[in-house]
């Protein structure tokens, strides 16, 4: 299994933290080494950095996996990075990532991978963000909830809206729960908007969703090792036999979405609207932001998700 993670010519680092300056100088690699790999942006965020995408395959069946909703998440960018760059290097071999050959995927699949939805709240955790006005206005929401530490407690974007709370699947009841909790005005994490979708980097999800015809997503969390598969009493074709597949290959527990944080996800939006599978993949064990320290477990765990997402669609 070294060979997952160890490649003397890897472009993807995995011993630091992933701010967008170096999303972005990864993704010019990837796509230099690999120009297979096709990339574009769904939108920008409020501060106008590019929410980028990658698309690997030519199939007409297309998945979309993406990561960094949560600022404080960020370990899960490179485990999408690592997975295209492992993809390719074994699609360029002739090989197979854990007896799957990356040819036959991408002849019938078009995989979708969206490392960093968040940008300004990745930068604003990992120090790439600390000074100018989105800054100021970040610290003083921050100093405003004093119990959550500014800023490695941030999840939200850098206008204090959580924008995993920000679908149009149940909303009005997230809202109802997160106001009841407190969270009544921006705020470092759990607070839903004034309406949704007016968060740029939501809408931008919502539009590049619509835009396309996704047979299954994955939504990269951290962290408590859990898969939730289920919208309240959805409960799509195949996707709990998807999710218990999912648990055997990575170890995690597959469960139902608590109550308190069971509504306006994206995923909730997604079984809500399309009635297929679509997963919360809570990676990693401990206090975010995990510690890159991780990543290597988190990848082991996480690779056979990651193939999963396809190989186990009928
Ligand atoms: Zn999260």
């Amino acid at each position: 299994m070294a060979d997952l993670i160890e490649q003397y010519n890897s472009v993807v680092p995995v011993d630091q933290n992933y701010t967008y300056e170096l999303l972005a100088t990864v993704i010019d690699n990837l796509v230099a080494k690999y120009p297979y790999i096709e990339m574009g942006t769904i939108g920008r965020s409020v501060m106008g950095k590019d929410i980028y995408y990658l698309k690997l395959g030519k199939g007409t069946r297309e998945v979309c996996y993406n990561a960094s909703f949560h600022a404080n998440e960020n370990i899960t960018t490179p485990v999408l990075l690592r997975f295209a760059e492992q993809l390719m290097e074994q699609y360029v071999a002739g090989d197979t990532v854990l007896g799957v050959y990356p040819r036959l995927l991408f002849e019938q699949f078009s995989l979708y991978l969206i490392p960093m939805v968040n940008p300004d709240g990745v930068d604003l955790v990992n120090g790439a963000l600390t000074e100018g006005e989105y800054y100021s206005r970040a610290k003083s929401i921050g100093q405003q909830y004093p119990q959550i530490s500014f800023p490695t407690g941030w999840k939200a974007n850098i206008e204090g809206v959580d924008l995993n709370l920000q679908f149009p699947a149940g909303w009005e009841n997230a809202k109802q729960i997160k106001f009841a909790q407190g969270y009544t005005k921006p705020a470092p994490r759990d607070y839903v908007g004034v309406a949704p979708l007016i968060a740029p980097e939501s809408r931008a999800m919502y539009d590049f969703t619509i835009d396309h015809n996704f047979e299954l997503i994955l939504a990269y969390h951290t962290q408590g090792e859990v898969i939730y598969w289920k919208y309240l009493n959805y409960e799509p074709e195949n996707s709990k036999r998807i999710a218990e597949y999912f648990g055997r290959v990575s170890g995690y527990t597959v469960e139902q979405t608590p109550i308190a944080s069971g509504y306006a996800g994206y995923k909730d939006w997604f079984i809500e609207s399309y009635d297929r599978p679509g997963y919360t993949i809570e990676a990693g064990l401990g206090i975010n932001p995990l510690p890159m320290s991780q990543f290597e477990k988190i990848y082991r765990d996480n690779i056979g998700i990651l193939l999963g997402g396809m190989t186990e669609l009928p």
